[in-house]
């Protein structure tokens, strides 16, 4: 491709509401353009890259013998109602009506449409296992739509499902997709930590997430050296040094606490009765529209992901000041749970068999003292609802836990027969029986990988792009393309290297060699070959590699050249 016909649109200057490095990048070096809020424009580079990275997940999806299907992005609201997803999925879904009136949405995701085929086509064990997958562009009103194309509303997603009439068949596919996924993360450039997962609004048993470590990622994952561990923060354990408990002696009592009213404030006035860890922090929280108290030790904080999953909430929000006033009788810094039976108490597991606990009155300015947990609070139901922090010791061996931010890139789901249920997707089995197919699910966000792939790898001027998915892997530069010599040997090595196979970008602008290189660092291609006027009067062309910055002098020639740039491209 020659410059001067590319449209490539390079920026000074990145756009003031993009804070994380490969938004900056991306819209600099003129690979994407936002339209409207989580939509975005892929222009010709940007393309390529994406194209690349399709075609990485489509060859590994193929080697494990996933057929490649695309189902429409339009979907009527019956298959989504079949599974209750039309309710849960709420104002994350897109959803419009067709002229005759009828509801319609955009996919979120395809597992109510792949698996209607299932049922509509599968009869027998002897047809399975089927893995089936697509790439194919998603729809979701997220509610911050935000870092360029990490978080968008319009994304493309290869997702792929395996049907397999048991459970062993599912751990087979599972497992062929996760190494699959190993594979494709590894030839995209990208090093990742497998980890456990919480498998949220898609139901099912067992799932792990691929995650790339950068600040510019919004989960946290939870590590440990020692043994390997590692899980989402929405669902990772540790393991707390035990607290001493004596016998519940004293009855509960109250006391004031007038203008106490955070965990701190209470911990600095009263630092005998209440440190952090003897106080119980009570939170309200409205699970599906019913108010629930959550209570947990004073400086542990909640995991409201895990709070999903105890309760089986879908739509999980703290309560207002005004809803639990009304309640409670009483405000923030105040609650507890002593005395109250009206409202489902949920307690989190470290809180168990405590004893000497200070906790609100339920009456502005008060607290109460010798709080035995059991005795006090009768409903409690205990579970862990905690979030894990660093420095915790790690739940499976005698290590400490890491916590990392990381950003979720792939998927991988057992979903069980949850969806084969509730669309009645069966077949019979080897013994005539009719049985639910058990079923998989596994996704790859596509401008994900493009974009953790700029996170990992770039500098203060540019994308360094891995060699596999970067636009085009050679960039030739004609610093004065003016300069017959300069002119004819760049479009020699040009011609030479598409020749040998390689895909190169030709600078034949007529703009200043600082431009160039200024653009060469942004386009981010891993060789850069600069053909000069001075280099060119000793018989010399410089060749760049993008990664370390490394400059080495090669002959004016094509085949020193080439030479050079196999030898640079496979060392890697
Ligand atoms: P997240 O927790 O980041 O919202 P998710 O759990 O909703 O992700 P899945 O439903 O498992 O994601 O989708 C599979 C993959 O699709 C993700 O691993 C991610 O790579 C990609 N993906 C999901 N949502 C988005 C989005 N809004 N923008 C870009 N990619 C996305
Ligand atoms: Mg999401």
């Amino acid at each position: 491709m020659r410059q001067s016909t590319l449209f490539a649109p390079t920026l000074k200057e990145a756009p003031s509401d993009a804070v994380v490095s490969s938004h900056v990048f991306l819209v600099r070096g003129g690979f994407i353009r936002q339209i409207a809020a989580g939509i975005y424009a892929m222009l010709p580079l940007g393309w390529r890259v994406i194209r690349k990275v399709e075609g990485i997940v489509r060859q590994e999806m193929d080697a494990v013998g996933a057929q490649e299907f695309h189902l429409p992005a339009l979907h009527p609201r019956e298959i989504w109602d079949a599974t209750g997803r039309w309710e849960v999925m709420g104002p994350n879904m897109f959803r419009l009506k067709d002229r005759g009136g009828r509801d319609m949405c955009l996919g979120m995701t395809h597992e109510e449409v792949f698996t209607h085929i299932a049922r509509n086509e599968l009869r027998s064990y002897r047809e399975l296992p089927q893995v089936w997958y697509q790439i194919q562009t998603k729809f979701r009103d997220e509610p911050r739509p935000k870092s360029g194309v990490l978080r968008v509303r319009e994304f493309t997603m290869k997702d792929a499902y395996s049907f397999d009439v048991d459970r062993e068949g599912l751990d087979v596919a599972y497992e062929a997709q996760r190494k699959a996924y190993c594979r494709i993360f590894e030839r995209c450039g990208l090093d990742y930590h497998l980890v456990q997962a919480h498998s949220g609004a898609m139901g099912g048993s067992e799932s792990a997430e691929f995650m790339v470590q950068t600040d510019a990622g919004e989960d946290e994952v939870a590590s440990c050296h020692s043994c390997g561990y590692a899980a989402n923060t929405e669902t990772a354990v540790s393991r707390l040094e035990p607290t001493e408990s004596s016998e519940p002696k004293v009855e509960p009592s109250r006391f004031p606490t007038p203008n106490l009213n955070t965990i701190e404030e209470l911990a600095a006035a009263h630092p005998e009765k209440a440190p952090a860890h003897r106080q119980i922090k009570t939170l309200v929280y409205v699970v599906d529209e019913k108010l629930h108290l959550v209570l947990l030790q004073g400086d542990h904080e909640l995991c409201e992901a895990k709070l999903e999953s105890v309760t089986g909430g879908v739509e999980v929000r703290p309560a207002h000041r005004d809803e639990i006033r009304d309640a409670l009788g009483a405000d923030p810094g105040s609650l507890g749970a002593v005395g109250v039976s009206s409202l489902p108490v949920l307690v989190d597991s470290a809180l168990e068999g405590r004893t000497e606990m200070v906790t609100g009155a339920n009456v502005d300015g008060f607290h109460i003292e010798h709080v035995s947990v059991s005795r006090d609070i009768p409903s409690a139901k205990f579970a862990d609802v905690r979030l894990v922090k660093a420095g915790e010791g790690c739940a499976r061996c005698d290590g400490k836990l890491e916590v990392l931010r990381a950003l979720e890139v792939g998927h991988i789901f057992k979903l069980g027969t949850r969806y084969s249920q509730a669309l009645q997707a069966t077949v019979l089995d080897a013994k005539g029986n009719e049985v639910p197919i058990v079923m998989g699910s596994y996704g790859i966000g596509i401008e994900r990988i493009m974009a953790a792939a700029v996170e990992r790898h770039h500098d203060d001027n540019g994308i360094i792009w891995p060699q596999t998915i970067a636009p085009f892997q050679v960039h030739v530069l004609a610093l004065q393309p003016g300069d017959d010599a300069v002119r004819a040997m760049a479009e020699e090595l040009y011609l030479g290297l598409l020749d040998a196979g390689y895909e190169v970008l030709l600078d034949d602008r007529e703009e200043r060699a600082g431009v160039k290189f200024k653009d060469a660092d942004l386009i981010g291609a891993p060789i850069r070959v600069a053909v000069g006027a001075r280099g060119m009067k000793n018989g010399i062309v410089e060749l760049k590699r993008r990664r370390d910055g490394e400059l080495v002098s090669v002959a004016a020639d094509l085949p020193s050249v080439r030479t050079e740039v196999a030898s640079k491209l496979d060392e890697r």
